[in-house]
This record gives C-alpha cells, structure tokens and sequence, in this order.
C-alpha cells in the first residue's frame, strides 16, 4: 500500500491531492464541508487571486525567511501557474495579479474537483470531520501520537457528518491541510494546529492577519461609509519595546526610537467600529502584533498625498480668501473631499463649517490643512479570525522541511499552506504559496520510500 491521507480539500490540500495522484499515489482526501474548496471560492472577491508577478521577501511575513525561499527556489510562482495552464486552467494577469481567466473563483473549484474525480488513484470524502491522527496503521485513538515505539504510518479518525458514524482509516502517509483560523463560517478551525502539537511540534502565538482595525471610540461613525484613497502611516510600538524592524517587514517599513512604521498607499473605508480597505487589510498584522504584545498602534492618514503642505495651504488660501469669499466655508472647499469626511475635518480643527470663508484666518487654514494631511486614529483592536483572510503565526517551520514539508520530527507526516508560521499580503500571495506547498508535499509523499 501507498495511501495518502489528505486532511482537508481546500487551496494546498486539493493541489496535494492532484499532485500525489499524478505521481501514483492512492490518495483520500477528507474534507468536512459538504463541498470541496469553499474559502477558495470566496477568495479574490469571488475572482480569486491565485498568484502575482511580483515576489519579494515582503511579500511574507511570519517565521523565516530562508523557509519562503527554500519552497519557491523548489516551486517557483511561474511553475505553480504552470501547473494550472498544463493541467487546462487558463489565467489571466491584471496589473501582475492573476486570475482564472473567467475571474470566477467557482472555476478555480471546478478545476480541482473535475480533475479530482477523474483521477482513479484519488477518493474524495465529504462530511468527513478529522478528529485525530496517531502513528501507526490500525491504532486506538487514545495511542500517544508522538510515542517514539512508533508502528510504521498513521491512523485517521474522523466522524462521518452524513451517517453520524466514527471512522478511520489507515495509511503510510498523512498531508495535514487543514487551514488556519482565518474564514471560519467557510470551514476553518484548529484542528491542523492540534495534530501539530499531538506530534510534539511547537505552534507559535496565532494572531488575524489581512483583517479591518478597530479605532478608539469609533470616531470613525460620523464618517461610515465613506470611503477615500489616503497614504497611510501605521505607527506600532511593539509592548515588549523590542525593534521589530529586523528585516522581516521591509521594506514598506521604517524605525525610529520606539516606533516602527508601515506605509500604504490606496483606498479606505470608514465603518462604525474603525477603518477597512486593503492598505489598511496589509498593514494590520503589524497592529495586531503590537496589541498583542502589549503595545501601541495609531494610524496616520494623508487625504491628499499628491499634494505637499504648503502647496495644500497655499491653493486652499487662494481658495477661501480671493475666489470664494462671501460663501461659507464648507461650500467653498466642497469637492476637496467627500462631503461627510471634509465637515468631520473642517470641526475637527476647531473651525465653523457654516462660516465666510473669508473670514477663515491663515492659522485656522493651517490647522484644516495639518488635519487633512495627517489624521490620526489610535489603534485599539482588529477584527476577529472570522473576519480575517489569512492566520498570522503557526506550526515552528525549524521543524519543517521547506522542500519536502515533510515533519522533521516524524517521517511521513506533512503539514501545508496557511498551518505553518507563514502569512502573505493581500495579492494572491497566500493561496500561492499555499499552491506551491500543497504540489511539493504531494510530489514528496508520492515519492517517499517506506
Ligand atoms: C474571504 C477570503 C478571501 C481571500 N482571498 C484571497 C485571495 O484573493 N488571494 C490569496 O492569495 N489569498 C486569499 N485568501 C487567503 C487564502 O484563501 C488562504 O490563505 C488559503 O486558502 C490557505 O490554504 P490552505 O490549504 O492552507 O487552507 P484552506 O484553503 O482553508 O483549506 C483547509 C481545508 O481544510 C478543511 N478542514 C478544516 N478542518 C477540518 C477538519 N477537522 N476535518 C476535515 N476538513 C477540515 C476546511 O474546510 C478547508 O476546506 C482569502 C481568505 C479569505 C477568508
């Protein structure tokens, strides 16, 4: 027997499915939903954004560096799209970010499980809860996953939701693809987490990550819905008052004393418990991080970067006292920013929306303009892992084998994609690498001699 376990049919699970199939393997894929690869279909906004064009280390963030590499020099991006075009997926690039060519993630879905089910080496089963995994074929549940007097492969257990029935199965190897926390109305949870632990493998602190920041009293409600294209600067101080600018979170990053900062540049929207958009979605791993540790985050925001302070002042100065004089100042600014955002601004800085704008005094132009150019919010919290795209933290990767993701404490047990200490930006960085880990340990377990 050569069977392979695969726990869990979503981004990295259905790829190692493939790729254990095509290398001979029987391969069974448990999965507990009733269908395969539902976070997958909600991925990209329903397009999924399955890789980019662009790869640098800041792309990831996480656990190691030297890690990232190791499994892209093994499975490049190009071999990951590669995979897909041979295998009769057409794709198509939008600004280096690439889609299924049909933008509909549900393709993404169809491809695996036509593919999937054509492949008589390959048994998927739905409704099929993991509860466990020990070592050895054919063990009691209540054996001691890491017992060094192990039997040679594994036992799965897992409850039938169709039947109601306990399960198990026996084989030589197991891929745990489970997934992180992130999206757990789409079938997330912890169990990945915990076959890692029951085989003695360290899972460092899991945080959200690509998730909205709560901001302080929500001075934000007055302003819910609006949305506007800001820079933004997020300031973290991390509570262990450790640097955290050690290379990992380049180069959009800075330090200064206590504080390191994350610049952004691209939409946001305001909601009534904080702020949302993806330049805040890529920056809030950090503020997550700092919360965490007992720190501090605040974000800074710039309304009209394309323009400098003085230049800012000097036309809204024209503005307000030479053209429009005689009507008040809000109606003399309209069109600068969205309505609610600019009267928010406007009192903010002590001014009187209603008054002559010629009335307005250059200091009082000054502050308006300081507000417009560097608003700040204080950080207080991020949305939970139900909200979040990707867990942040994971299973150690020293003891992981970045070609094989094979465990490096037992043979013949594999761990891929969103489980380990990796997590990208927003860009198709995730399910890429998620891709290119579930293809390798696929490859790797197929080709594993007992
Ligand atoms: C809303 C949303 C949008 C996203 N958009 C993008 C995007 O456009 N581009 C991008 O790169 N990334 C995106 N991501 C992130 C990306 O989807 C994940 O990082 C990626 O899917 C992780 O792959 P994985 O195989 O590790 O886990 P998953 O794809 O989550 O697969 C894990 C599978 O295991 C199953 N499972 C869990 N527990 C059990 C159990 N006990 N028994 C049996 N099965 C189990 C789950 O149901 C799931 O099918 C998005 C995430 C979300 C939530």
């Amino acid at each position: 027997m050569n069977r392979i376990v695969i726990i869990g049919g979503g981004a990295s699970g259905l790829c190692a499915a493939l790729s254990a199939g095509n290398n001979g393997a029987e391969v069974v894929v448990l999965e507990h939903n009733d269908r395969l690869g539902r976070k997958l279909q909600a991925t990209g906004n329903g397009k999924c954004n399955l890789s980019n064009a662009f790869l640098s280390d800041a792309c990831y963030r996480g656990g190691d560096h030297g890690f990232v590499d190791a499994v892209f020099q093994n499975m490049s991006p190009e071999q990951v799209r590669e995979f897909f075009t041979g295998n009769g997926l057409m794709l198509k690039e939008k600004n280096g970010y690439f889609y299924p060519y049909s933008e509909q993630a549900a393709s993404v879905v169809q491809f695996f499980a036509s593919r999937l089910m054509n492949d008589k080496n390959v048994t998927i089963r739905l409704q099929a809860e993991v509860t466990g995994v020990t070592a050895g074929a054919g063990s009691d549940p209540k054996d001691d996953a890491g017992s060094k007097e192990r039997k040679p492969g594994f036992t799965v257990f897992y409850n039938d939701r169709a039947t109601g029935e306990k399960e198990q199965i026996a084989c030589d190897r197991v891929i745990v693809a489970a997934g992180g926390l992130a999206g757990e109305n789409l079938g997330a949870g912890p169990l990945g987490y915990e076959i890692a632990k029951s085989f003695g493998h360290r899972v460092t602190k899991l945080f959200p990550a690509l998730v909205q920041l709560e901001c302080k009293g929500a001075g934000t409600k007055a302003v819910s819905g609006v949305r506007a294209d800001v820079r933004l600067r997020l300031r973290v101080q991390d509570g262990n008052r450790k640097q955290s600018a050690d290379g990992n979170h380049k180069p959009q990053s800075k330090a200064s004393g206590l504080f390191t900062e994350y610049i952004e540049s691209g939409e946001v929207l305001f909601t009534d418990y904080g702020i949302s958009g993806i330049a805040v979605m890529q920056v809030s791993r950090f503020a997550s991080e700092a919360l965490l540790s007992g720190g501090k985050a605040e974000l800074l925001l710039d309304f009209m970067p394309g323009l400098k302070e003085q230049d800012l002042f000097g036309q809204m100065k024209t503005l307000l006292t030479a053209q429009w004089k005689q009507i008040p100042l809000e109606d003399a600014l309209a069109g600068l920013l969205p309505k609610k955002l600019l009267y928010k601004l406007i009192c903010e800085a002590g001014l009187d929306a209603t008054k002559r704008a010629g009335d307005i005094r250059d200091e009082s132009i000054r502050k308006l303009v300081a507000m417009i150019k560097e608003y700040r919010l204080t950080v207080t919290g991020t949305k939970d892992f139900p909200s979040a795209q990707v867990t942040a933290g994971g299973i150690e990767l020293k003891e992981i084998n970045p070609v094989t993701l094979e465990s490096k404490r037992i043979k013949g047990l594999y761990f891929t994609g969103e489980l380990l200490d990796v997590d990208g930006m927003c860009g198709g960085y995730n399910l890429q690498f998620a891709f290119a880990t579930g293809l390798l340990a696929g490859r790797a377990a197929a080709k594993q001699r007992k």
